[in-house]
């Protein structure tokens, strides 16, 4: 087990069952996410019996990091974990603050047709710490905050629903990483049953669709999952967690030539979507070497985002960071496994 692993509660829970008193949870959490210490030694007001404790039944260890591939507004870091598997994050440095966009899993188990890692089927679910510790090695890196957290690296989120909640509440708590819960998005390819669930989930995190496809035809020819939960299930998932959350979903639809980017397709987006309390963001496909997928030009790209803005949908193009750097979902990692 890793330190990193432990939700506030379940550090009280521990020092309760060991005889010992809440508080040290509090002080405990103080060391590892406000003092960041590097090593155990650094702790002081801790009895060195129960510190003894601690250190026998976790480990304090973060990840590690073997590339940083820098560029003027954005950093891409690639990680290996204990058993020699890497996963990407991606820090992107915006006017308003830094944001991270973090991995979820080694792999992804999902088979998007477009993406990088849906090609290389997933290994093993990241476990809490492997989250949390991408966040705090890279603010580490960067001597300084961040400010944004979206879950859109490389996995599937809601496969691997019990740690990512737990890595919620770590980085949300005032006294863990302290990031507003309005300022951290989860995405996910659609997962009904776990959109229900997340509808409960209390606190005030984003939530992100890749849609992709207005129509279950073509949904079905590029994302496998719409098998398993077609578009009719997921849109009245979307409202029922529309309902209790009282929030707005964003929709990511990457533009794909030839393949979801007609007028057509915007057209039927309108009907699909029009009703819901959502935005729309149109994602420049980020081409690999490894797929034949290409990106819409810009003038169909303007096409489709025209058609979407008469119709009254909020709409917006996503900047895009890092073409120069491999930094679409996965080439990092498929790079580094693949030479
Ligand atoms: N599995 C989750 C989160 C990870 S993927 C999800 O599907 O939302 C994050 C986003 O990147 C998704 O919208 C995904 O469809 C998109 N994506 C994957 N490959 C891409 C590429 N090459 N260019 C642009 N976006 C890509």
């Amino acid at each position: 087990m890793n330190i990193y692993n432990l939700t506030r509660e379940e550090m009280e829970e521990y020092f309760v069952s060991h005889g010992s008193r809440k508080f040290h949870a509090d002080q405990l959490f103080s060391w590892l996410y406000e003092k960041r210490i590097s090593s155990v030694s650094e702790i002081t007001n801790i009895k060195k019996e129960l510190l003894n404790q601690i250190v026998s039944d976790y480990s304090f260890s973060k990840l590690k990091l073997v590339q940083v591939q820098r560029d003027v507004d954005v950093c891409k870091y690639l990680f290996e974990l204990d058993d020699h598997e890497h996963i990407e994050a991606v820090l992107m440095m915006h006017d308003y603050g830094n944001s991270v966009c973090i991995s979820s899993q080694v792999g992804c188990n999902m088979g998007c047709k477009f993406c990088e890692s849906g090609r290389r089927k997933k290994v093993r679910n990241l476990e809490v710490f492997e989250m949390v510790t991408q966040l705090l090695m890279i603010e580490e890196d960067l001597d300084s905050r961040v400010s944004h957290v979206v879950v859109m690296g490389i996995g599937e989120p809601f496969d691997n629903y019990d740690n990512l909640v737990k890595f919620l509440r770590i980085i949300n708590h005032p006294k863990g990483l302290a990031i507003g819960a309005r300022h951290i998005t989860v995405s996910t390819c659609g997962i009904v049953p776990k959109i229900l669930e997340f509808s409960r989930f209390p606190l005030q995190i984003n939530l992100a669709i890749s849609l992709h496809a207005p129509n279950d035809k073509l949904r079905n020819q590029i994302m496998p999952v719409n098998k398993a939960y077609p578009l009719k299930e997921l849109i009245s998932a979307l409202e029922v967690y529309l309902k209790n959350t009282n929030r707005r979903i964003t929709f990511e639809y990457i533009m794909l030539a030839g393949v979801n980017d007609s007028c057509e397709c915007a057209k039927e987006l309108v009907q699909l979507v029009g009703h819901l309390n959502c935005y729309v963001n149109l994602i420049p496909y980020n081409e690999t070497n490894n797929l034949d997928f290409k990106r819409s030009n810009t003038v169909q790209i303007m096409k489709f985002y025209d058609i979407l803005k008469k119709n009254r949908l909020n709409v917006t193009i996503r900047r895009e960071f890092g073409s120069k750097i491999s930094a679409a979902c996965g080439q990092l990692r498929s790079k580094k496994e693949e030479l």
